[in-house]
């Protein structure tokens, strides 16, 4: 095409005719020839069952998905993994942003894998975790023994959303974990809300990772959190610390004799140790340990196990439901409007809400 920059009218200007391009630069590369072939459910299956850590780390992305294509084939091959599963034991471990919990899983990690050899996966719920901050990296470099060691497998949390959506895939991804022979499982959780519940709900035994602090370290510390725990572990406990770390561990052992005996009849411990010189590791370790017999003896663990499936599924429902409800194009073009009514007093809550459900439940009646 002659370009009009050329026309007497822009003299001195020239604009040059373009190469003519070849229909294909490279006639041995066929369109889609190199495409990845899509992985079908037998495809992650497999892989998981032999044990292979891309495949498995491919599944547990596809478990994180939100796209609703990756959730049905999420879900089959978590349906296919798990008579696989459930064969480890699940460790919860809390703890306040700065109590040194990727240096202690560090040196945790490493230790439990020598102690007791098979396979470490560390999982994590945080749902102020946004993966495009960079966190891959971040939970590589935290923990840096354990990530080059052959026989473990690290995620940082799914990406940020509801505490509910973020927790259901972590477990989801210990089933995977669990059917590709990862026989022991951490759950890295961030001690400032409700994330604890969402990650004793899923575990065996619960470490809360604590700090010696001014002396009153009970304070701010609720209540819920301290009776969740099998076990609580004073960090840092080191240098100039050990003075201070043996008083908080007596405060807390004082303090537990106030709370009701947990259903297990295991008696929470309270240690202290320092992840980051390794001093009091071993016996962290044997701590829990012990927890494992003891309870797998008295019939609790069992018992704990189905209470959480039995949760699970009461959850799933509600997550589900909910988001059948607000994914609903009707329902949430309709929101806003009743979010208005509400505020502008034409219509209460109650009723703002009645309406919104009636719709919903009459469109479920229509499609059937
Ligand atoms: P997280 O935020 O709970 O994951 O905590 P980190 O593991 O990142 O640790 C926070 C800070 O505490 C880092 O500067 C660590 O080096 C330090 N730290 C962790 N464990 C210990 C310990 O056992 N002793 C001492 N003195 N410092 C520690």
């Amino acid at each position: 095409m002659e370009h009009p920059e050329n026309s007497e009218e822009y003299k001195g200007l020239v604009v040059n005719r373009g190469v003519e391009q070849p229909s294909i630069v490279n006639p041995y590369l066929k369109r889609g020839k190199f495409r990845h072939r899509q992985m079908s459910v037998s495809d992650y299956v497999e892989g998981i069952l032999k044990g292979d850590v891309t495949v498995l780390g491919q599944a547990v992305t596809l478990v994180e998905s939100t796209h609703p294509a990756h959730q049905i084939v999420a879900q089959e091959v978590i349906e296919k993994c798990l008579p696989y599963s459930g064969n480890s034991v699940r460790i919860g471990i809390s703890g306040v942003p700065g109590a040194g919990k990727s240096t202690s899983i560090d040196a945790f990690g490493v230790h439990v894998l020598e102690e007791y050899g098979g396979k470490l996966a560390v999982l994590a719920i945080d749902p102020s975790s946004e993966r495009s901050k960079g966190s891959i990296l971040g939970d590589k470099t935290r923990m840096e023994k354990l990530s080059v060691h052959p026989d473990s497998f690290i995620r940082p949390s799914p990406s940020a959303g509801s505490l509910g959506g973020v927790a259901r895939k972590t477990r989801e991804s210990i089933i995977l974990c669990e059917a590709a022979g990862f026989d022991k499982i951490f759950v890295e959780t961030v001690g400032v809300g409700q994330s604890e519940t969402a990650c004793h709900s899923m575990v065996d035994f619960f470490l809360l990772i604590q700090l010696a602090g001014t002396g009153d370290e009970l304070q701010g510390i609720k209540r819920g959190i301290i009776e969740m725990a099998d076990g609580i572990v004073i960090n840092k406990c080191d240098g100039n610390n050990v003075d201070k770390c043996q008083l908080a561990a007596t405060q807390f052992r004082n303090a537990l004799h106030l709370f009701p005996a947990p259903d297990s009849g295991w008696t929470p411990q309270v240690l202290t140790y320092s992840g980051f010189y390794n001093l009091g590791v071993k016996a962290v370790w044997d701590m829990v340990f012990k927890y494992f017999d003891f309870v797998k003896n008295n019939g609790y663990f069992e018992l704990r196990r189905n209470e959480q499936a039995k949760y699970w599924m009461y959850e799933s429902i509600n997550e589900q439901l909910r988001n059948s409800f607000f994914q609903n194009d009707l329902i949430s073009s309709r929101l806003s409007i009743a979010e208005n009514m509400v505020l502008s007093g034409q219509k209460t809550s109650f009723v703002a809400a009645k309406d919104l459900l009636d719709t919903y439940f009459s469109l479920m009646k229509e499609s059937r």
